[in-house]
């Protein structure tokens, strides 16, 4: 039994306790009372027993019986009843009965008792006088023969008195009894059932399920504290509601941030971190265990421990060896203190994409400023020929004028060139991008048609191959750019004399295929050959007009419709170029 329990039903066991030793007590009174009065009354009884029979004793051995019979019958009857009884059990004279009515009285115990010689005392219900009566005889030896004299006196009275106390007493017993079952009764079911539910409901509160309903009883003792436990669970789930919220936004919005920010406590072991740092260090699982030591970058961990021996913050750029791809890192790390317990923030930033643009946004200057700079070499060198050279034959003026348009014309090519993937980048970044419907057999037709001229120079066989009637959502012109673009390279670099284009399906994507049958590209080329200004034949490029721009523009129109472009290419058996497009 709980403490709790002990203390509810103490209280009516202990009124209960208290009902029945009440009661024993004042039964043991009652009956010390009734033993006091019976050893008063047989006291007086044997007393007057006594004397009378010393009164009688004469009468009786001088056979005087009508003497001792009016002796007896006068007796004052209301104080002592007188019986002078014959040992075969008649009885002889009665103070209060005539004699004749009386029976044999040889079975009464208190003159069998006499008989045998021992003066008896007894309390019994009278049938002849219809009372409670103490009687007490003793043997009165005459010269006639043997008596018995008996007294009596009614206990009528007094064994009323104490059957009303016993029968009060038990009344008593009864209703204090009925009194503790009533309370008991209460308290199981005002006190103590709702107080079981109560601590239920509080102790799965306690477990964290916060939407236990605690019942509040329409009365009693608990209703008030159930009311108060209610309005508590209700105050606390607000303010979780309110810490849980809080605590979600400040979540997402670290898990929103593109820097990795992890939490390290002092043995290096990483306590907290958002979605950016959990994929950076390659963590699965909101729990997954990570220490500082695992990290891979060099110099970090020394910063760290320095940093928490110090309590300052470092800022540092770290470079980061990864299988294939070289990192650039910055790194801020700030100590914390939270309850005492001091940890260490570090926020990394990925500058690696922002190193890389950086670097090929000065490498792209570099490439156009070198393309650049040899047309106008030729033509500021042309045009300075012409001006200084006052004796130049017409054949030398015109050819001079020929290499200014030759290279002029070059110029104007690059420019468009780079004007045209600058207006791609553009369409790549714009959101939401309208296509309209095109026909991809008639787009491949269009661009064939537009290198017919030049294939039919170079003797070069044009052929569409394959045509499978497919549809897309994309930009006719620039695809047929793009494909005019792979076939001229066919025809300019392949060596090939025939250059095959073919459309077909490969799951959900078309591909179109350009393919001729001549030098092939190299492995070491194949992987950087859609890059800007990436030539494999520098010299042949250049001669031929090319401006390394050609296959860059197809990677990004492909881009540009979602799809991807890609070469397969094995040197002296020729080049595959597949642009490969989503059809949905
Ligand atoms: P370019 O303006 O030089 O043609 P591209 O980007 O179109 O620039 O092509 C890059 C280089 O790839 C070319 O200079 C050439 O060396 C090589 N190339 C392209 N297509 C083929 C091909 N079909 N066969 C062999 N080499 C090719």
């Amino acid at each position: 039994m709980k403490y709790r329990d002990k203390i509810l039903f103490g209280l009516p066991l202990a009124a209960g306790a208290l009902v029945i030793l009440f009661a024993a007590l004042f039964l043991w009174q009652r009956r010390s009372f009734e033993q006091a009065y019976m050893c008063d009354a047989q006291n007086n009884i044997a007393q007057e027993a006594y004397l009378v029979s010393l009164i009688l004793k004469p009468m009786l051995d001088q056979g005087k019986i009508e003497e001792a019979r009016k002796f007896c019958n006068d007796f004052q009857k209301d104080v002592l009843r007188l019986s002078l009884i014959r040992a075969d059990g008649l009885v002889e004279a009665d103070s209060s009965e005539n004699p004749g009515f009386l029976g044999n009285h040889l079975d009464r115990v208190e003159v069998q008792g006499a008989l045998a010689g021992q003066p008896t005392t007894v309390k019994r219900y009278s049938e002849s006088l219809n009372q409670w009566m103490v009687y007490h005889a003793l043997k009165l030896p005459t010269a006639q023969g043997d008596y018995v004299i008996r007294a009596a006196v009614t206990a009528d009275q007094a064994t009323r008195i104490l059957r009303l106390a016993r029968n009060h007493t038990l009344l008593a017993m009864l209703l204090g009894g009925g009194l503790v079952f009533l309370l008991t009764f209460y308290i199981l079911r005002r006190v103590r059932h709702p107080l079981q539910n109560l601590q239920n409901a509080v102790a799965e509160i306690a477990s964290g399920n916060l939407e236990t309903r605690i019942d509040i009883p329409a009365s009693g003792i608990v209703r008030e504290l159930a009311g108060g436990v209610s309005y508590m669970a209700e105050q606390l789930k607000q303010q979780l509601a309110e810490v849980t919220s809080g605590r979600n936004a400040i979540e997402e919005l670290l898990n929103a941030m593109s820097e990795a920010v992890l939490l390290f406590a002092e043995n290096g072991d990483a306590v907290k971190y958002n979605q950016t740092g959990a994929r950076f260090f390659k963590l699965k699982g909101p729990d997954a265990k990570f220490n500082l030591v695992r990290s891979e970058i060099p110099g970090l961990l020394t910063l760290a421990q320095r940093a928490f021996q110090s309590g300052e913050a470092f800022e540092r750029e770290f470079t980061l060896q990864r299988t294939r791809l070289t990192q650039t890192l910055f790194i801020k790390g700030r100590i914390i203190v939270q309850e005492g317990k001091r940890f260490l923030l570090l926020t990394i930033i990925d500058l690696t994409n922002q190193r890389k643009l950086e670097s090929f946004r000065s490498d792209f200057i570099a490439n156009v400023s070198h393309e650049l700079k040899t047309p106008l070499t030729c033509i500021i060198g042309a045009i300075e020929t012409i001006r200084e050279e006052s004796k130049l034959t017409p054949e030398q003026n015109s050819k001079l004028l020929e290499m200014i348009f030759e290279q002029s014309n070059r110029l104007n090519l690059l420019v468009q060139d780079i004007l045209s993937l600058a207006a791609l980048e553009k369409k790549q970044l714009a959101p939401g991008r309208d296509f309209a419907t095109l026909s991809l057999p008639a787009m491949l037709t269009e661009a064939i048609r537009l290198c017919a001229d030049k294939a039919a120079e170079s003797g070069v066989s044009l052929k569409f191959t394959e045509q499978t009637p497919l549809q897309i959502a994309g930009d006719c012109q620039l695809l047929e750019q793009a494909v005019a673009n792979l076939i001229n390279n066919a025809i300019l670099y392949s060596n090939s004399q025939l250059v095959e284009v073919s459309l077909t399906q490969e799951q959900d994507s078309a591909v179109i295929t350009v393919r001729d049958y001549g030098i092939g590209i190299a492995p070491e080329h194949q992987e950087r050959i859609f890059e800007r200004f990436y030539r494999v034949h520098k010299e042949r490029s250049r001669q031929l007009g090319g401006t390394g721009l050609g296959l860059a523009i197809v990677k990004h129109v492909a881009q540009l419709h979602h799809g991807y472009a890609e070469l397969r290419s094995t040197p002296g058996k020729g080049c595959e170029f597949r642009i490969i497009l989503p059809l949905a």
